[in-house]
């Protein structure tokens, strides 16, 4: 298949096509289309398979159709893949002006307060660091109020190293309505759990 066939919007199909994207890996031919029909998905797909992509681009496309408040909130089990997350969503954003901010430990947190609070679109975040700050400065809540997609990447990772009492405050700040997005290396009964309490009909992709 193509990206062109993937519905997705002409310019993401463009700037695939700039970034030396030719054609859609198998976890993006699965994935994209089920994720702009509003399905929440588990995907287990190895890194490098390009499941960065596959949730990107199709948050990417409707945030196009719809760019209100913070968007989406993507939860990474590290800061290094939390940069490298960002910097995906950069190059695939780079037409929407696409404002993605990084929040993870080891850094200012004024700063980091200071860069939610202006409600950029898509937020990376280790979970620790966005627990303390949903906790510890009563605006940060109201930021994540209206987000659109929450993305759990490595996410056996996330449920593995024991962030359940961080994944409690985050999930409790954001709407029920959301789009809940699940990538992990490997399927585990966590995963699982989690895929059944999803609100939306799910679709489960394994390579
Ligand atoms: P990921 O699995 O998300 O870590 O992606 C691995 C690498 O593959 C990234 O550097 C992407 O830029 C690249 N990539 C993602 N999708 C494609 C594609 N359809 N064609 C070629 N490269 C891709």
């Amino acid at each position: 298949s193509a990206f062109s066939d993937l519905g997705l919007a002409e310019w993401a199909i463009q700037t695939c096509k700039e970034l030396g994207m030719r054609k859609p890996t198998p976890v993006q031919t699965h994935c994209i289309p089920k994720i702009l029909a509003g399905c929440d998905v588990l995907g287990i797909a190895q890194t490098g398979s390009g499941k960065t992509a596959a949730f990107a681009l199709p948050i990417l496309n409707r945030l196009a159709e719809d760019p209100y408040g913070v968007f989406a909130l993507v939860i990474t089990p590290t800061r290094e893949l939390a940069f490298q997350l960002a910097e995906q969503f950069r190059a695939l954003g780079s037409c929407l002006h696409l404002r993605c901010s990084v929040v993870v430990g080891g850094m200012d947190m004024i700063t980091q307060a200071k860069a939610l609070v202006s409600r950029p679109h898509v937020v990376v975040a280790t979970p620790g660091r966005v627990k303390v700050l949903l906790e510890e400065n009563p605006d940060i809540p109201k930021v994540f109020q209206g987000t659109k997609f929450l993305v759990l990447d490595e996410a056996d990772r996330v449920l593995d190293v024991g962030f359940e009492e961080e994944l409690r405050v985050i999930f409790q700040c954001l709407p029920k309505t959301r789009q809940t997005l699940l990538f992990s290396a490997t399927m585990t009964s966590n995963l699982q759990t989690l895929l059944e309490l999803s609100a939306n009909k799910a679709y489960f992709y394994e390579a």
